[in-house]
Formats: structure tokens, sequence, C-alpha cells
């Protein structure tokens, strides 16, 4: 009852206002309920990259290519919604965006419990310096406040890192996106035969999941999942 009593002062006093209609979400989310509930799930994709309207079977790329990611797993669908969030979120650097994406990644039931290690996608400390945040950093640290125990680190002493700056790769061929990645992320510590799990905002192609994927294991990992909140529905 008190939770509810904080929550209705916290409303009257600094309403968060839906960024889609505008109303107030009575919650700290930036989305209200009905807005969440018209955004597309991402049901039944490819089992190994989450390419969308795939009946949960593996796409043709997966058959023919085993990828390195052993899984990705993407909450929603990239289409005009996911986009505009991630604008308000990644270039006007809005409060409570994480929250917001977090909350709903978690609300379609996606859990990162079972990785003993958890990365976020790293930026090049240039990159991070000029956008002055990590959206994949802050996104994981809010998945873990919500999925696990308070109080429970995250294991440390375990880095991945960015080594180059990589080009957009949404506008690439394949063949520039694999340049382009080559020794683009470092491993720091021991990940020897563990379970990796990487958060990332949006999983465009695969091509820089499947970068991070391949340095950790060759670092030793025995598996990397890839989490995302949305994955665009073509490569
Ligand atoms: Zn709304
Ligand atoms: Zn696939």
């Amino acid at each position: 009852m008190i939770k509810g009593v904080a929550r209705n002062l916290l409303d009257y006093l600094a309403p968060q206002l839906c960024i889609y209609c505008d109303q107030p979400s009575h919650r700290l989310e930036r989305i209200c309920e009905v807005c969440e509930d018209a955004l597309t799930v991402n049901d039944a994709p490819c089992p190994r990259c989450a390419l969308p309207g795939m009946g949960g079977r593996l796409c043709p790329h997966c058959l023919k290519e085993d990828p390195a990611l052993t899984s990705v797993t993407a909450a929603f669908v990239y289409d005009a919604a996911i986009a505009y969030l991630m604008h308000r979120w990644k270039y006007l650097g809005e409060a409570n965006m994480s929250l917001t994406a977090a909350k709903i990644i978690n609300n379609t039931g996606i859990t990162l419990k079972n990785c003993d290690i958890l990365f976020a996608t790293p930026l090049h400390w240039r990159r991070r310096l000029r956008r002055g945040f990590n959206q994949s950093e802050d996104l994981l640290e809010a998945l873990w406040a919500l999925q696990h125990s308070p109080g429970r680190a995250r294991p440390s002493g375990v880095a991945l890192k960015r080594q180059k700056i990589t080009k957009a790769q949404a506008h690439a061929s394949r063949r520039e996106r694999l340049g382009n990645l080559q020794g683009a992320f470092a491993v720091e510590g021991n990940v020897s035969g563990c379970s990796v799990g990487i958060v990332d905002d949006v999983c465009t192609t695969g091509a820089t999941g499947n970068a991070m994927a391949t340095a950790l294991l060759q670092a030793g990992a025995s598996e990397v999942h890839l989490f995302c909140l949305a994955r665009t529905p073509s490569r």
C-alpha cells in the first residue's frame, strides 16, 4: 500500500509521459501499458539469430553457415515504433529510457539468469566519450537490477573491450562488415568454460555479435548468447 501511495505521489509531482501517446504512463516506464501491448513481439524467430518470421525454424543463413553466437534473443521486431524509442533513448538521452527498455524486455519473459558472465556490447572509448553513455551498459544494469537479488555483484575481473572504432554496420556489405570487425574486440580475464551473455540494444545483422562471440570463444568461453531489445527483420 505504501508503494502505491508513493507511486501516486510521484505521478502527481512528476508524471512520466508515454513517449507514444503523451499520456501519463502511471509507472516509472516511459511507455503506458496500452502502447506496450501494441509493440511487435518477436514471436517464433530463427532460434540462432532471432530473425523474425521464421516460425521457430532456422533461417537459410544459419542453415548455411554456423554462426559463432550460440543464440540471439530479441524481445521485439525492429520497426518504426522501436526506431522511435531508440531515437529518444540513444540520441536524445532521455531519462528512464534504459529502465523502460529493460522493463519491456523483462515483460516478454526474457531472462539473463543462466549465464555465468554478462557483458554489454562495448563502445570504443572515444565514441562513448562523445555520447556520454553506453546504452547497452545501462540496459544491462537495469536488467540486472530487475532480475537478480539486490546486493549480488556481477562477476569482476573480466572485461570485453572494443579495440577499434568500427563504421556503422547497417549499410556496409557483408565483406566490409567482416573486415571492419576483424580484431575489433578483446577479452580480458578468464572466461574459460563459461556461458557468456552479451546485452545489446538492437541486433541489425548479427555481425557485431558474432565478432564478439568469436573473440570470447577463442578466449575459452563454452557458449555465447546475445540478448537485445529488437532485431531487424531482414539482413
Ligand atoms: Zn501510450
Ligand atoms: Zn538465423
